[in-house]
């Protein structure tokens, strides 16, 4: 699958969420959800996050070189024990010293890219180091990157993505102020102003 189709499952990963999450909660676990969705394509030298340009330079990209060196594209960044080291080492650092919406929209959006490229004609070697490719449709029905089922696929995560976000904005007004799962950094915020008045 190509990258924006990627991008919007994992917003849409983020239906998981209870409606009514604080908004700050939401915004973070979008970022990170749409890192996340990306990630496993870091293996691939062409893909998107390897070619994200940060002030005029590519930041990822030797990692990425590295990466699809070492491990070939659609290799062990496609698989259980990829989600699983993603999870460890960026996804709960995250969850506990940022939000916990963060490391799970980080594991999300991972876990979202894993299960469209599976459903893709090449599909992803889940159980690495275990030989084999896992496909989650039947051979007839497994979408080609760039085709036009690819466009509808994208069409409907998009219509999915919009609804989510939809079903937060109209469910997660008022909570920020007074919501106790609100992000650590907003209850701080909000003490020490409550102090100094
Ligand atoms: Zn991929």
């Amino acid at each position: 699958m190509t990258w924006r189709t990627h991008f919007m499952g994992g917003i849409v990963s983020l239906w998981l969420l209870p409606l009514g999450t604080p908004y700050w909660s939401v915004a973070l676990a979008i970022v990170f959800a749409s890192i996340g969705s990306l990630l496993p394509d870091l293996d691939a030298r062409e893909s998107k996050l390897s070619n994200v340009q940060v002030g005029g330079i590519t930041p990822l990209k030797p990692a990425a070189y590295a990466l699809n060196r070492r491990l070939g594209h659609r290799g062990p960044m496609h698989s259980l024990l990829g989600l699983f080291f993603v999870a460890v080492i960026f996804g709960i650092p995250l969850g506990l010293f940022l939000d916990p919406l963060a490391g799970i929209g980080l594991v999300l959006g991972y876990l979202s890219h894993l299960l469209l490229d599976a459903c893709t004609k090449s599909g992803i070697p889940l159980y690495w180091p275990k030989p084999g490719k896992i496909h989650l449709l039947p051979s007839g029905f497994r979408v080609v990157t760039g085709s036009w089922q690819e466009d509808l696929v994208f069409l409907l995560l998009t219509f999915a993505a919009t609804g989510f976000l939809l079903g937060q904005l109209f469910t997660s007004s008022n909570r920020i102020s007074n919501d106790s799962t609100t992000s650590p950094f907003i209850t701080q915020y909000q003490s020490t102003i409550h102090q100094s008045s």
